[in-house]
């Protein structure tokens, strides 16, 4: 579909501006940084609301965003409409998406199309019908660490901006669990911490990715007390920033017609976008609204 657009249409040509984090040479070596975190008030949210054992409503959590915000506020002697996004962020919580995908040869990795509720299968499509059960892949934001040949990280060249890398790191659950546990096992040293940087390395054939990780000696350089402030922000912004492309690494949306096509099945009319949804019995519908 062609349409026009000015300038000032951001949304109207996609830049594909980031790239899935890969290693290139068995033993390779890298220092990563995960960048994205969630949002304070979402993190007590999701606390509270375990703590109560059900879901919140929309003004409970207002409440709840606002009261964070107002101590957030006090605390960093902003007033509240002073706080940014980055002021917002929860450092000590890294973000993660996820998606249920199908893969399969000369169609690639696609999303799921089937319902869930939690873990459980509430209303199955054709993607599961014909790929079997979905698997799936995990995404977030990393920070590529300028090295030195030694693989210690130059603080000189991070602090001027330079050989610093943003990636998607989309990965299997199995990868995910290694890095889990990493998080897990940096909370168990003493004293306790949140907040590491992971060494990986290439493991075998880069076809398959398949990657020891460590945890890096010492804080994340970014959030260490005397690393220049502008650049921390800088970072953490970019780890807002770039978050939107997590979402278009954990596999293609397709259409349900081009699916059945690529299967070599014939698109039945009950799969026709374009054909007009019947007309609600208005009484009936009536009724849903008073019920
Ligand atoms: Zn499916």
């Amino acid at each position: 579909m062609a349409f026009e657009f000015d300038l000032d249409n951001t949304e109207a040509v996609k830049v594909k501006s980031i790239e899935n984090f890969k290693q290139q040479k068995p033993g390779e070596k890298a220092r990563l940084s995960i960048i994205s975190f969630r949002k304070m008030s979402d993190v007590i949210i999701d606390r509270k609301q375990k703590e109560a054992g059900r879901h919140f409503s929309d003004s409970e959590k207002a409440e709840i965003i606002a009261e964070a915000d107002k101590k957030l506020a006090a605390k960093l002697n902003k007033s509240v409409s002073q706080l940014t996004e980055v002021d917002r962020l929860s450092l000590d919580n890294v973000r993660l998406m996820t998606e249920r995908t199908h893969y399969k040869d000369g169609i690639g990795t696609i999303r799921c199309m089937s319902k869930f509720e939690g873990n459980n299968l509430s209303q199955q499509e054709i993607c599961c019908q014909h790929l079997g059960e979905p698997s799936q892949k995990i995404g977030t934001i990393v920070m590529k660490y300028p090295v030195d040949k030694h693989g210690k990280v130059n603080q000189d060249l991070l602090r001027n901006r330079e050989y610093i890398e943003f990636y998607v790191w989309a990965f299997s659950p199995k990868k995910f669990d290694q890095i889990r546990s990493k998080y897990a096992e940096a909370k168990g040293d003493d004293p306790p911490r949140s907040r590491i940087d992971l060494n990986v390395t290439l493991d075998g054939d880069p076809k398959y990715q398949k990657q020891l990780i460590e945890i890096a000696s010492g804080t994340p350089f970014f959030l260490r007390e005397d690393f220049p402030v502008d650049m921390r922000v800088w970072i953490l912004d970019n780890g807002i920033r770039l978050f939107k492309h997590v979402s278009d690494s954990l596999g293609f949306s397709m259409k349900k017609d081009t699916l059945l096509e690529k299967l070599g099945l014939s698109s039945g009319s009950s799969y026709d976008d374009d054909k007009p949804t019947p007309q609600l019995n208005s009484a009936s519908s009536y009724d849903d609204l008073i019920s």
